[in-house]
């Protein structure tokens, strides 16, 4: 065998060394950190391996392409991450885009909490110890009319906290229509199967009736689940048996009933044209012994998962050895605490980014994206059609599905393409993340801050020079 035409053959043997790159890209860019150039040629050669492996060729092969791409690459990973973006697609809760923006005052206690001494768990007066969650628990009681409050980590882990404590190696009867995936991996029946709970499905996919409730109850019942469907509805002929009918079947046979409504707000704000669905009060009023919902949705505050309820049922929560898992840290209590005091105090529908930009009305919006385009136009590209428009946007994040707002936009229509506009655009400083629709660039000014704008117009300078 000819182990020397065998090495030549292998084509892995063709791809420089790490060390060969970080040299060549510190001639090139001395301004970035070894380490992350380091970083940044390992991650580039293991999928160049990886192709090589798999395709049997490399898209990169002169030394000069190894290092644009590795000092590219570097430059990524010595930005900050999470890095600031412009949200201009309208979405208020954009899970890709970190849900949302909490308050700067909430953000003010939090990083006031996170950098000093605190007295977290430390009753000042008394000089005894104290509960983290008492404050805030005692406001979301307050908020909810609840007897008892639990918080942890984000929505998931409130019902897997729910199950764990409730169902543990016992069943749990869910109808076949909420046996729902969120997203990022979340699955009902999984979540159910981990809590150590026998998933017992009941009615059809679009339909349940309460007999099937009724004839899935037996002595190994331990909840009755229901689940909102937050990203997708179902129309046509289609029956689900209400959460104050759901309660009653629970309360006549003594099994607790629990709702993870998804996105709860403790706010009722039907009269600004917003669902009953999502008001978590109003859900414990219907009968559920416990409700849970993410903290970083319609509530607008910082990512947690709260548990409103009886209790019984949420003091077992808390006193559960897996509640210490999935607690939160002392930054989400801050932020939340600030976010349910302005609640409580009125001002949250101002002082809330999330809510403000909801409630938003439509007058103010028309009149934000004509001064906005009038601006832009001002950028004057040859070629560049900018034009307020009117249309309809949905609220994201998982939250109630097929309920859109109406909205107005800055459309920007290229002479080339809109795409290719749309990436510019991304590439800013500040990236702008907009939409795009046919051969035109969205701007929606309902997630765009008035502060936002001369970043706008540079980085739509940027892109079309
Ligand atoms: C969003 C959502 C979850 C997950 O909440 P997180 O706070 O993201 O963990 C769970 N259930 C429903 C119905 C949801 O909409």
């Amino acid at each position: 065998m000819n182990l020397d035409r065998d090495v030549k053959a292998d084509p892995r043997r063709v791809l420089p060394s790490v060390d060969r790159i970080r040299r060549a890209v510190a001639a090139e860019c001395p301004e970035l950190a070894e380490w992350a150039v380091v970083l940044a040629a390992q991650q580039a050669l293991g999928e160049a391996r990886d192709e090589l492996r798999t395709a049997n060729s490399s898209s990169a092969t002169q030394l000069e392409d190894w290092t644009r791409r590795v000092a590219s690459e570097a430059r990524r990973l010595m930005d900050p991450h999470p890095r600031r973006v412009i949200n201009a697609t309208g979405v208020v809760l954009h899970t890709n885009l970190g849900r949302a923006p909490i308050a700067p005052g909430a953000a003010q206690a939090a990083a006031a909490a996170a950098s000093h001494y605190s007295d977290l768990e430390l009753e000042v007066g008394a000089g005894r110890r104290g509960d983290r969650l008492g404050p805030v628990a005692a406001k979301l009681c307050r908020l909810s009319g609840a007897e008892a409050a639990a918080v942890c980590n984000n929505n998931a882990a409130a019902v897997m906290l729910v199950l764990d404590t409730l169902a543990r190696g016992r069943e749990v009867v869910i109808s076949r229509g909420e046996l729902v995936e969120i997203g990022g991996s979340f699955r009902i029946p999984e979540i159910l199967e981990r809590a150590g709970a026998r998933l017992v499905e009941v009615g059809t996919t679009n339909r349940t009736h309460p007999g099937d409730y009724e004839r899935a109850v037996g002595p190994d019942t331990a909840l009755l689940l229901k689940v909102h469907r937050s990203n997708f509805e179902q129309r046509g002929f289609v029956a689900e048996v209400e959460l104050a009918e759901l309660a009653e079947i629970g309360r006549r046979h003594g099994i607790p009933v629990a709702e993870d409504l998804g996105s709860g707000t403790l706010l009722d704000l039907r009269a600004q044209g917003l669902p009953q669905e999502s008001h978590a009060p109003s859900r414990l009023r219907l009968g559920a012994d416990v409700v849970c919902f993410s903290g970083d949705k319609l509530l607008g505050g910082p990512q947690a998962g709260i548990a409103l309820g009886r209790a019984g049922v949420v003091g077992a929560m808390r006193s559960n050895p897996l509640a210490r898992a999935l607690r939160v840290d002392k930054m989400t209590i801050a932020a939340l605490d600030w976010t349910l005091s302005r609640i409580l105090d009125g001002s949250a529908e101002r002082e809330i980014p999330a809510l403000r930009q909801l409630l938003e009305p439509v007058e103010s919006l028309e009149k934000r994206a004509r001064a906005l385009a009038e601006r832009l136009r001002g950028t004057g590209a040859a070629g560049l059609a900018v034009e307020a428009l009117r249309g309809r946007a949905p609220l994201g994040g998982g939250s109630l599905p097929g309920f859109e707002l109406d909205t107005w936009r800055v459309s920007l229509r290229p002479a080339g393409s809109a795409q290719e506009l749309a990436a510019a655009l991304r590439s800013a400083p500040v990236p702008v993340i907009a939409r795009v629709r046919e051969d035109a660039v969205l701007l929606d000014v309902r997630t765009l801050d008035e502060a936002d704008t001369e970043l706008l117009e540079s980085a739509l300078e940027a892109a079309l020079r």
